[in-house]
């Protein structure tokens, strides 16, 4: 069911887009937005969404908002490397309830992998330290090219 729905503009994303919840801001353009993820599977775990959007997922997307929106998880997922040489990069993105996906405003997953350090599940992790995020996130943006 979860994959068709409404689009609904008081989702946490959606706010943050707006300035009205905070976030630790990676990166943005005129049509991406990237921030850390609060509830981290890894460190460096980075979502990237789309700004001008009312897309639940990645079924729903216009081609026009897809085009830019991957070009910016390749250039932010780029700048993670760069930023915390990781041994490899998991991007990820659900579509419904089923799949994993609890935030209804398109977005992919950025998550730096090390040789021999699990990673976290999906959603059961802790809510990571803002103080930390931040640093995270201009670390990444330093790396921004
Ligand atoms: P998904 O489960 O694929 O819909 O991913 C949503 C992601 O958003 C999860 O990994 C959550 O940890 C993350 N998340 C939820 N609320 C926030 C928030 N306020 N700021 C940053 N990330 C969030």
């Amino acid at each position: 069911m979860s994959l068709d729905g409404t689009y609904d503009q008081g989702n946490i994303f959606a706010k943050i887009l707006r300035g009205e919840a905070p976030c630790a801001r990676v990166f943005e353009d005129e049509h991406v937005f990237a921030f850390m993820d609060v509830f981290p599977q890894g460190r460096g775990h980075t979502l990237v969404i789309p700004k001008h959007s009312t897309a639940r997922n990645l079924l729903d997307e216009e081609p026009a908002v897809l085009s830019p929106l991957i070009l910016g998880v390749q250039r932010v997922a780029r700048a993670v490397r760069a930023a915390l040489q990781p041994d490899g990069l998991v991007v990820t993105q659900f579509n419904g309830a089923a799949s994993g996906q609890t935030v209804y405003h398109l977005h992919f997953h950025i998550i730096p992998r090390w040789e021999g350090v699990a990673l976290k599940g999906h959603g059961v992790g802790g809510m990571a330290d803002m103080g930390e995020l931040k640093a995270l996130a201009d670390q990444i943006a330093a790396n921004i090219s």
